[in-house]
Formats: structure tokens, sequence, C-alpha cells
């Protein structure tokens, strides 16, 4: 797959780290964003928008799945993947995040060996 843009929104250094190095290693390119109301006013300010959001649910400033909703407005005419990285992923979670508009979730720790993969899964999705 040919580098896409992905903006990730994700509060722990190392795990920004490790997408980041992730991402890049397989072409793609990241811009970090700090938080929920910086994605949002990106998103809204500036296009073209991202190929696919990953978005940390545990945020200093409460659920990154609580933004969702207001992020699925911001992109007229395309689906944009919103991807949530998740240390809580339990049973009945995806239905949660897919009722608040997720296009799909990843679960912390992230897996090295499959990351980028899961990743792309959602890029895919976007072409068809
Ligand atoms: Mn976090």
């Amino acid at each position: 797959m040919s580098g896409r843009r992905i903006w990730v929104v994700e509060d722990n250094d190392q795990n920004f780290d490790l997408i980041d190095y992730l991402l890049a290693e397989a072409g793609h390119r990241v811009l970090r964003l700090r938080d929920g109301d910086e994605l949002r006013s990106l998103l809204a300010a500036s296009p073209p928008p991202p190929d696919l959001v990953l978005l940390d649910v545990n945020l200093p400033e409460g659920s990154g799945l609580d933004l969702v909703p207001s992020l699925r407005g911001l992109v007229p005419g395309r689906q944009l993947p919103i991807v949530v990285v998740t240390a809580h992923a339990m049973r009945g979670d995806r239905e949660r995040f897919l009722a608040a508009g997720c296009t799909g979730y990843i679960s912390k720790p992230i897996e090295t060996a499959r990351f980028v993969a899961e990743v792309e899964a959602h890029l895919a999705e976007e072409l068809e």
C-alpha cells in the first residue's frame, strides 16, 4: 500500500513513538495531534483531510469516544475512517465503538507484528 496520511491522537509518548515508528516504516505519513480539540479544529480548517484518524480512547480530557460524533460531520462527502485504540476492549465494546461512529478499534498493548495490517485494513475498506 502506498503511503497514506494518518493523524494520531495519543497522549502517551511511548505509545505514540511505537505507532509512529511502525506506520512510518510502512511508508505512511503520521501527524501527531495533541488532543481532541486540535483534531477537531484541524479537520474543520485544513483540507485535505487525512486518509485515517487513529484515536486514543483514554485521553487526559476524557474519552476519545466522546469526540467521534462531533468529528463525523467535519469531512463532507467522504467517509473518514476513525479507528480507536483502546486498552479497554471487552465483550460488547466493538458494538459500543461502532455505535459511537467509529470505523473500528485496535487493542492495546499494540501488537507490533500486526498493527500496520490492522490499520491498513481500514484504509483498504475506504477505497472500495
Ligand atoms: Mn491515553
